[in-house]
């Protein structure tokens, strides 16, 4: 590993960098998961590189939500394996729910390297090998899904999800939480729970939220989901970035 003194003012900023090119060198990661962590990067940037307070609330709902799921799914991709992949096994495990690779640009090798290092770290079962399953309306290589993991599930958690595909799940009735630092991107914009932070910051923010709801009624839970509106997240995030970070 590189060394980057943790005194320096943009010490997670750099760290972040070198996991992604790191998953870059172990095939993990694509080329153009490089360029979406550059786009990301700005906009953490003018976010002042924190959790906002409209973040935190979604990423309380969205726990509500995992917890009320029946069959809850969280999806990985190369970017998502190579900044967090200890963080989202244990968000799995805390919400009990399912990992599924599932990538943009799928290719056998890849699917199967970020599986492994989803074993390697933590994971127990991982599906998105079957592909047996299909999201409609999207191009073929890109619809594909394991029939008995994101296909059959109500809430599904999307880090970092194409617009177009972020848009053919939501059309499928399932809740989607959707974690992307640009609230304006389609993705962002069609969820229902928009997560508008950091994926390595996020991750683990839901986790504890998970934990801290474990013994939450249903009630409270249903309250908590119903009290959340997706446009005032949107807007508490746009208002933060063009006032470098306040909301
Ligand atoms: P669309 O409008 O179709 O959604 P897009 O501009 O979002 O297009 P991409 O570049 O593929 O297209 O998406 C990458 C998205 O992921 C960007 O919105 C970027 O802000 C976000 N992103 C990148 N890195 C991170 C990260 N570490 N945490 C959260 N979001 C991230
Ligand atoms: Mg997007």
């Amino acid at each position: 590993d590189i060394e980057i003194p943790e005194s320096h003012p943009r010490y997670q900023s750099l760290l972040t960098r070198h996991r992604i090119e790191a998953g870059v060198e172990k095939g993990i990661t694509s080329r153009q998961g490089l360029i979406a962590q550059g786009r990301g990067e700005a906009f953490d940037y003018l976010l002042g590189e924190q959790t906002i307070p409209s973040a935190d609330e979604a990423a309380r709902a969205a726990a509500a939500h995992l917890l009320l799921a029946e069959h809850p799914v969280i999806s990985v991709n190369g970017n998502v394996a190579a900044l967090c992949p200890e963080e989202t096994v244990e968000l799995a495990n805390a919400a009990d729910a399912d990992i599924e690779v599932n990538l943009f640009n799928r290719t056998d090798e890849r699917m199967q390297a970020i599986v492994d290092h989803l074993r390697e770290h933590g994971a127990d079962e991982v599906k998105g090998l079957t592909a047996d399953g299909r999201i409609p309306g999207i191009n073929h290589e890109r619809a594909k899904v394991d029939a008995d993991g994101i296909g059959s599930a109500d809430v599904v958690v999307v880090p970092l999800e194409d617009g177009d595909r972020a848009e053919a799940l939501g059309e499928m009735e399932k809740v989607e939480i959707v974690v992307d630092l640009n609230p304006m991107s389609r993705s962002a914009q069609v969820a229902s729970v928009p997560i508008v932070d950091n994926i390595i910051r996020a991750v683990p923010n839901m986790t504890e939220h998970v934990r801290e709801l474990q013994d939450a009624t249903r009630e409270e839970l249903e309250a908590i989901v119903g009290d959340f509106d997706a446009d005032e997240a949107l807007d508490a995030a746009e208002q933060a970035i063009r006032s470098g970070g306040d909301e």
